[in-house]
């Protein structure tokens, strides 16, 4: 007969999950995945929201440590280096990572862990954590998604160009994910979310 081993034992992934859980959030930007996750996180504070790191300079009124780590390019490249990020990717010109231990470490110790990260880092998620809840929020239609990007006034023509262009990418990609949530009226996106974190 097989024995039963303690729930802390059971390996749920390659990364080991023991009893926490992780949650990627993706879709493209402007969509509004960023108000989404604060009105997520302040009615859940029970769930870990990873900061990511950034090459990117902050835009108004983002703090360091709290929105991002702002960080150079050579200081991302040698973290890249010593593994130090879960996964990473470049996005419209700047690079994104997830700082591992942090991530770990919360998983470890039970929480639902949730990232807010773009396709290509959602697909390195999905190799190393198969048992990860990947979910992809969709604008109603792509005219609405240029509307918000131009209507957030924090971009260059030319980083909106590039955002655009990402976008559709990411779009057609919808259906990897296991879950797709259109962000047309807020209140019923964020409930779709929490329906599908607690329920
Ligand atoms: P923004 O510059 O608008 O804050 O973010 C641009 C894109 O990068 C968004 O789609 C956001 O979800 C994604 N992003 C933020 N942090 C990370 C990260 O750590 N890894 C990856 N792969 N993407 C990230």
């Amino acid at each position: 007969m097989m024995p039963v081993l303690p729930i802390q034992s059971i390996t749920t992934s390659k990364e080991c999950l023991h009893l926490g859980r992780l949650i990627v959030l993706t879709g493209p930007s402007g969509v509004g995945k960023g108000t989404l996750m604060r009105s997520l996180l302040q009615r859940h504070p029970e769930l870990y929201y990873s900061v990511s790191a950034t090459t990117r300079s902050p835009r108004p009124g983002e703090i360091d440590g709290k929105n991002y780590y702002f960080i150079s390019q050579s200081k991302f490249k040698q973290l890249v280096a010593e593994g130090e990020f879960l996964e990473w990717a470049e996005f419209a010109g700047n690079y994104y990572g997830t700082p591992r231990q942090a991530v770990l470490n919360q998983i470890h110790s039970g929480k639902l862990v949730v990232l807010e990260i773009e396709l290509e880092g959602a697909r390195q998620i999905r190799v190393s954590f198969p048992s990860v809840l990947s979910i992809f929020i969709l604008p109603p239609s792509f005219d609405e998604l240029e509307k918000r990007i131009r209507d957030r006034a924090q971009d260059s023509e030319e980083a909106i160009a590039r955002r655009l262009c990402r976008a559709q990418e990411e779009i057609k990609a919808a259906d990897e994910f296991d879950l797709q949530i259109v962000n047309d009226d807020f209140e019923t996106a964020l409930n779709d979310i929490e329906t599908a974190l607690f329920k």
